[in-house]
């Protein structure tokens, strides 16, 4: 399997050549050059498997410069009970007769980017030993994704992460959550100013090209391909799991649809379903719900893509799915376009002159070559929708789930399970669940000591000259 890039301007590579990367030189992004393809039979097969045997059965699809045995390894490192909380890694739970969560949130940091995060964070450093490399992770989060990658990476070989965080903008249970990290290799800088300054200062460092090479910078942002990957492998779980009691009745499954309902906001969540979908699982349609910051919605609804300015994006009760553009959407567009990497480009290159472009004409497929859908919720459907499945199922949802199932509700269709995706656990969202419910959600058992744990963090100004010099004292070399 070789990567290619959506603006065609990289020659094929392989699966290890693009794990440490961005972009791609040509500044777009990395696609396998073709989509590998599973059938009925092969799926039946693959039911019988281990959460971390079925990754490894995927992911080999994908990746072929890491040798058999040892991605086994990698998977099952990756995916075990001594990192989610059960050893399903992705428990089901049903809300009613027609719609059903999938659990990704039962990993550290309770919420769906462990799943790939912790994938990430053993191939990576499976790799940098292979290739005697090192790599320092430079990064800005508001929240979720620091966390992930902090937990994926602690403690791994070859690997350090500095992540930036605005100070005083976190929940205390966000701080508590990364700034507990004791390990050597987890730099914590929370920094006097926003999350935007954060990034500017990622942007200025990783910008410089000498310093990012003379110290081995890097990211695990949401374009990174590894991540996109590994989220494959729990569309495929979640099928599988849905239709376990008709195929053990002795029912023939094969081509027995499901929807999925996706929370998104970066557009790689999503991304890994329309993949599980070109590989032949038969999913009926992928929906995909936004809040209030609705550039995604708005796509699928109007075939316009316009991403907002950061002035323009809402600060919602569904944070992590406040994004004024969508990284990873021009994966998906490049799909759309029948792979045609010269179209692509000429169209990105639209978007950079008019901020804005128009697919309207290929409207119709959408929904009937991609199964795409939309819808987005506000603030008001996500309380309603808290408190709505509570009362009918006494399951309490997060706030993103929450846009999920409010979303999901509309496309319920006769027959066909809706899988809702669960990117998080209420346990992170104190605040929402309160104005929902009246109350604080339970705090899951080995997460009550937090915020009573010492924390390692320095607080430093919103200083490029300073926070180099931080990262030059202790990086990996
Ligand atoms: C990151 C995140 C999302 C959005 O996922 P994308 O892959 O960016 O579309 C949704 N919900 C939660 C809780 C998240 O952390």
């Amino acid at each position: 399997m070789k990567y290619i890039s959506t603006r065609g301007g990289m020659s094929p590579v392989s699966f290890s050549e693009i794990l440490l990367e961005g972009l791609a030189r040509d500044g777009g992004l990395a696609v396998p050059e073709s989509v590998p393809s599973v059938s009925p039979a092969q799926l039946e097969q693959w039911r019988s498997l281990s959460y971390a045997e079925l990754a490894t059965e995927i992911l080999s699809l994908y990746i072929d410069d890491i040798a058999r045995p040892d991605l086994e390894r990698i998977c099952k490192a990756a995916y075990n009970e001594s990192v989610f909380s059960g050893s399903e890694i992705v428990p089901l739970k049903p809300l009613n007769q027609s719609m059903t969560l999938v659990g990704l949130s039962e990993g550290p940091t309770l919420a769906f980017k462990d799943l790939a995060m912790q994938f990430l964070g053993q191939v990576f450093e499976f790799v940098l030993a292979r290739e005697g490399r090192k790599l320092n992770i430079l990064g800005a989060t508001s929240g979720d994704t620091g966390s992930a990658a902090e937990y994926a990476m602690r403690g791994k070989l070859g690997v350090s992460v500095f992540m930036l965080s605005p100070q005083g903008r976190m929940s205390a249970f966000q701080r508590a959550q990364m700034y507990s990290l004791m390990d050597d290799n987890i730099h914590n800088i929370s920094v006097k100013g926003v999350f935007d300054d954060c990034q500017d200062i990622v942007k200025a460092l990783a910008g410089d090209v000498s310093f990012k090479t003379s110290y081995h910078l890097g990211a695990v942002n949401s374009i990174n391909w590894a991540r996109i990957c590994a989220q494959i492998v729990y569309y495929f779980w979640a099928w599988l799991r849905s239709t376990d009691a008709a195929a053990s009745a002795g029912t023939d499954v094969s081509g027995f649809k499901v929807s999925f309902t996706v929370p998104s906001g970066n557009f790689g969540n999503i991304l890994s379903g329309h993949f599980a979908r070109r590989m032949g699982l038969p999913i009926h349609r992928l929906v995909l719900a936004t809040n209030e910051n609705n550039v995604l919605e708005e796509f699928f609804r109007t075939g316009v893509y316009r991403p907002r300015a950061s002035a323009e994006t809402l600060a919602t009760s569904s944070p992590s799915m406040d994004i004024s553009k969508a990284s990873n959407f021009e994966r998906f567009v490049f799909d759309l376009l029948g792979r045609d990497a010269k179209r692509l480009a000429q169209i990105w290159k639209t978007l950079g002159q008019n901020g804005a472009f128009d697919l309207s004409a290929e409207k119709a497929r959408f929904t009937e070559e991609f199964g795409f859908v939309g819808g987005c919720s506000t603030h008001a459907d996500r309380l309603n929708t808290i408190r709505q499945v509570q009362e009918q199922s006494g399951v309490l949802i997060d706030p993103h789930t929450a846009d999920g199932v409010k979303v999901a509700q509309a496309f319920v269709e006769e027959g066909i399970p809706m899988l809702v995706l669960e990117t998080a656990l209420p346990a992170k969202f104190g605040e929402t669940i309160q104005e929902a419910t009246g109350k604080e959600p339970p705090v899951p058992e080995h997460l009550k000591s937090l915020a009573d744990l010492p924390q390692k963090v320095v607080i430093m100004d919103n200083d490029v000259e300073a926070i180099r010099d931080y990262i030059k004292g202790r990086a990996l070399r």
